[in-house]
């Protein structure tokens, strides 16, 4: 009797325990079958490519999903204020957004381990004055993110003993908007993020960094502020502990964050070298496709260079792979089975590209027709449809490359991407992509007008008839 009643007590002990857990935030998510993220638009984070929804954040979240077997929902805040609002609401499980541990934030939400390490950078534009150290920065026009950790590290330092720092908060999401407000002169330093800043500065090689302010800070993923978070926590924190000692941190870090990333905008010096060492094995299929698809093969050339460098082996971590750089849907679209062979990868852009000129509206002439497709082969059709719409919305003529291409940039911009209807896209790197191709392809078109050309006669005597010849020889 005694046994009997000792284990029905231990097995309502056991029911109540496991009832507790049904109600802690990790039993809820399993049972809804979702995790829920909260992130914020950035190249360092979260953002839309040709290939679909990607970044590091977005990465490692889905991993994360994957291993606990559940959708991954992301919701994107527009602000980093808006991040916190999230978890403040607990509309998210949790926010990974490229989100510094600060003594502000721990002490309000729960975190879980560092997977990154970074430094806040100081930025200015190279050639003007540099700052060395926190002293310098008084008197100077200074941009950060809206509610960042570099924001509360300004004012700390203010209360520290530099009461007469000043800076502007910018409310946007991305520290790219920080850059471009630099590189136009309108302040002269930005503080931003190394990773942020390696990512982004292949767009404006002007600016340079001036200092670390201060030691390396730690990423971390921030947790609603409730109690019930303790189950999920050791999780994400055993996961990541996880991927920490089998390399796959590194290697997301090195994909994602890596020099190899990014707009890569290699010098015309480079470019040339590459044209003489690695374009002449593809020449003559280049030029076999171009024919095929009715296309110059300078400008063929040019995608190729600028998807892959003329590498047939090339692939990036969104997945994309090959000479052109296809997609799996795209690949599969376009009929290539193998993306690796050059030939049908090569085809397959081709089709592709053919396709969108087709599918543009009918009054963009050439060659804005061209770069346009560009654009569109680089962000997708829908994302160049809202950049036009942006170019008319500000007078600008929505069937001209050139106004185009300004406005794309503005597809970052959460004041402007808000209203279009597909959001967010790198609408920058579509427009220095199509810039590069042209650039590019000026310089292939260029170095065939020299290898074609008549040579001069090397000596004037074989073009004398020969009694003239001899004559003037004999003059000699
Ligand atoms: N890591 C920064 C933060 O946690 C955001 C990115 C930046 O401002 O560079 O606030």
């Amino acid at each position: 009797m005694k046994r009997l009643l000792l284990t029905l007590t231990a097995t309502v002990a056991l029911a109540l325990l496991g009832g507790c857990e049904q109600h802690d935030s990790l039993a809820r998510i399993e049972s809804r079958g979702e995790l829920i993220v909260v992130s914020r638009f950035s190249p360092t984070t979260y953002y839309q490519d040709k290939s679909g929804p990607t970044g590091f954040e977005y990465a490692l979240a889905g991993l994360l999903a994957q291993e606990l077997e559940l959708e991954l929902t992301i919701k994107p805040a527009f602000s980093l204020d808006g991040v916190f609002e999230h978890l403040q609401r607990q509309e998210a499980d949790f926010a990974a957004a490229g989100l510094t541990l600060t003594e502000k934030r721990q002490a309000t939400y729960p975190h879980s381990k560092g997977y990154y390490r970074l430094k806040p950078q100081v930025v200015y534009v190279a050639g003007t004055y540099k700052p060395r150290k926190v002293e310098d920065l008084v008197g100077m026009s200074i941009v950060v993110l809206a509610g960042s950790s570099h924001a509360q590290t300004l004012s700390a330092l203010r209360q520290e003993g530099y009461p007469d720092l000043q800076w502007r908060e910018i409310s946007e999401v991305d520290s790219m908007e920080l850059l471009e407000l630099v590189n136009a002169g309108e302040a002269e330093l930005a503080i931003i993020d190394s990773n942020e800043f390696d990512v982004q500065q292949s767009l404006y090689p002007r600016l340079k960094v001036a200092f670390d302010l201060g030691q390396e800070q730690d990423m971390v993923w921030y947790l609603p502020p409730t109690t019930d978070n303790e189950r999920l926590l050791q999780r994400i924190d055993q996961f990541i502990a996880r991927l920490q000692s089998d390399g796959t941190l590194e290697k997301m870090r090195e994909e994602y964050f890596g020099h190899s990333q990014g707009v890569s905008r290699i010098g015309s010096h480079t470019f040339t070298r590459n044209m003489h060492k690695s374009l002449p094995p593809y020449r003559k299929l280049i030029k076999q496709v171009a024919a095929e698809y009715q296309l110059d093969w300078h400008l063929l050339a040019a995608i190729a260079y600028q998807e892959s460098h003329w590498d047939p082996q090339a692939a990036s971590p969104t997945g994309v792979r090959g000479m052109m750089m296809l997609t799996l849907p795209t690949a599969r679209e376009m009929g290539v089975k193998d993306r690796l062979d050059p030939a049908q990868s090569l085809r397959g852009g081709a089709r592709y590209l053919k396709n969108i000129k087709r599918r543009l509206p009918n009054d963009i002439y050439e060659p804005d027709r061209t770069w346009m497709a560009l654009a569109a082969y680089n962000i997708g059709m829908g994302h160049l449809e809202d950049a036009r719409v942006i170019t008319e919305r500000h007078g600008g003529d929505p069937h001209l490359w050139q106004d185009v291409m300004t406005h794309l940039p503005l597809l970052q911009k959460s004041k402007h991407y808000q209203n279009t209807r597909h959001g967010y896209a790198r609408g920058k790197e579509a427009a220095t992509y199509v810039q590069n191709i042209r650039h590019y392809y000026s310089i292939l078109e260029w170095q065939d007008i020299q290898q074609n050309k008549v040579l001069p006669p090397l000596r004037a005597q074989d073009y004398l008839p020969a009694a003239l010849s001899n004559l003037s020889l004999r003059a000699l």
